[in-house]
């Protein structure tokens, strides 16, 4: 008998800095929801990797003097270095690991695909545009949004202001269709008061917004298949590798032929299981569920926020929360286990800092309990 497949993500961390703490809890979380998917007899797929496109990166790469694409193979090899150091599936019977890169041929192919799809749908179109961007979250600001003229999560950051001709996403036109997925899937997001959340902002009006640059004023994307003067702007690219990783669209996983993978892990699946920081709520939940109605894609099947992203405990607690992870284990001569990740009992942190720590374990548990049967 075939076993049930189960496909889970974490998100893809960006490659303008070194892996710490905090992307080491959303890999460990994960991979405990894959090894306990793959105990209850189920065959499991984990995609993690590394976003790789993007200001924040080509600006980083510029300010060390090297080129982007030697800037993100350097730091993209050290998130896969600490994948068994962290004791993540990586080579596991039963579980299909995948680190996925989003300067991967394969997934450079899958979004240009994907932008052709909607494209050709009619939710892409060209327009002039001038917005109030933060580079620190890769995402357009209204004014509703800012505290003291500045994004309330990176508040030492300058806002850019973006002015030009570009693509954009026909977001507004999935307001009613976000409600109805919502209300039919009453466990897509978890936990609830998330959920709520992402409600209430889909309720208030969606409105649309840019997915690419001049590629005179910022190269490092992916081309727009059909106007070289353009670039995709993240998102667009990034969210794409939940299918690229799996093989959408021609079935070709890290550009080798797998007959039938698609459907076996996302449509036998009923869609994928995305975990993630609360940071990332609107993308997950709603840019990418809009994205895939778009592209005439089913949506996924559960996101899971969880309580503290790395972006957010950073800012509350610089100097542990983002402690690199080869200083850790190089002071610790061992990586952190899964156990001090998740447990604030045997975490060193904790002592120091507890509330991040805390409100994680009441969360996760929380979850499990009640979502997952753990
Ligand atoms: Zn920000």
């Amino acid at each position: 008998m075939n076993k049930k497949p189960f496909y889970i993500t974490t998100t893809l961390p960006y490659v303008n800095a070194e892996p710490h703490i905090g992307h080491a809890v959303e890999f460990v979380r994960a991979d405990i929801i894959a090894r306990f998917k793959k105990l209850q007899g189920q065959d499991v797929f984990f995609n993690t990797g590394t976003d790789e496109h993007g200001l924040k990166i080509y600006q980083k790469a510029k300010q060390l003097g090297l080129e982007p694409q030697a800037y993100v193979d350097q730091v993209s090899a050290k998130f896969k270095e600490i994948m068994p150091l962290l004791g993540i599936a990586v080579d596991e019977p039963g579980i299909t690991f995948n680190f996925i890169r989003t300067t991967d041929p394969h997934h450079v192919k899958a979004a240009q695909t994907f932008w052709m799809t909607v494209k050709e749908n009619g939710y892409i179109y060209k327009k002039h545009y001038a917005a109030k961007y933060c580079v620190g979250c890769e995402l357009e600001k209204t004014e509703s949004e800012l505290v003291n003229g500045k994004c309330p999560l990176h508040p030492l950051q300058e806002l850019e202001i973006i002015e030009e001709e570009n693509y954009f996403f026909k977001f507004s036109a999935f307001q009613q269709k976000l409600l109805e997925l919502y209300e039919k899937n009453p466990t897509l997001v978890i936990p609830d008061f998330r959920f709520n959340e992402i409600k209430a902002f889909v309720s208030r009006g969606l409105e649309d917004f840019s997915i690419s640059r001049l590629k005179e004023k910022m190269v490092w994307g992916v081309p727009v298949p059909d106007d070289d003067k353009h670039v995709m702007y993240v998102w667009f690219d990034a969210l794409v590798d939940y299918i690229s990783a799996i093989g959408w669209p021609d079935d070709e996983i890290k550009g080798e032929k797998s007959v039938g993978a698609f459907k076996k892990w996302w449509i036998d699946t009923g869609g994928v299981v995305q975990y993630c920081g609360k940071d990332n709520l609107r993308q997950q939940s709603a840019i990418w569920q809009a994205m895939l109605i778009s592209a005439g894609l089913p949506p996924s099947k559960t996101i899971v926020i969880d309580a503290s992203s790395p972006a957010k405990a950073a800012s509350r607690c610089p100097s542990l929360w983002v402690i690199p992870l080869t200083r850790w284990i190089s002071s610790n001569n061992t990586a952190p286990t899964p156990c001090a990740i998740t447990s604030p009992v045997n975490c060193r942190l904790s002592k120091i800092h507890r509330s991040p720590w805390r409100s994680s374990r009441r969360h996760i548990t929380r979850i499990w309990r009640m979502e997952w049967g753990i």
